[in-house]
């Protein structure tokens, strides 16, 4: 994943941070579930999802079991990584893309929160997200701004490149 330039980014970022992660720790977690992955675009965003979430770890000490500090992460990192693309819908105009960027968003974060053990239901999981969603989906960090789609959005290929 070395030639990925966005992955290359996190990790100068996360390097910046002080927190230097080991090869081995990128390339075991994720890649064990390769064959799950339909393209190598999807792996990338998988990747930098979880590479958001040890960022920020390293810059914000995330408190894993506040489910405020978890809807956070889960915003910043689907809203960063591509999880979210819709290249159809960019297409179209920015004012539907931006409606359905930000819902996909608030639907990961809110499904993740309440697959978090400290989450007693959905409902929970839905008021942490939107407690935080104003400063966390603006806070692009390390990526100057998510809507110039200079950082990660350039660097994402497509979905046809599906890896054998
Ligand atoms: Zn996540």
């Amino acid at each position: 994943m070395n030639y990925s330039p966005v992955v290359v980014f996190m990790l100068k970022h996360l390097k910046v941070a002080g927190c230097d992660v080991p090869a081995q720790n990128i390339l075991c977690t994720p890649c064990d579930r390769t064959r799950n992955f339909f393209s190598q675009a999807h792996m990338e965003n998988t990747m930098v999802h979880e590479l958001m979430h040890m960022y920020d770890q390293c810059r914000f000490k995330v408190d894993w079991n506040d489910l405020r500090h978890h809807a956070c992460s889960e915003i910043r990192a689907n809203n960063l990584s591509g999880d979210c693309r819709y290249t159809r819908e960019l297409r179209r105009g920015f004012l539907s893309f931006s409606k359905q960027h930000q819902a996909c968003v608030r639907r990961r974060s809110i499904e993740s929160v309440a697959a978090n053990p400290a989450c007693p239901d959905e409902a929970t999981a839905e008021r942490a997200v939107n407690e935080v969603w104003d400063s966390c989906f603006n806070d692009t960090r390390p990526f100057d701004e998510v809507w110039k789609f200079s950082l990660p959005f350039a660097f994402l290929g497509d979905d046809s490149n599906p890896i054998p």
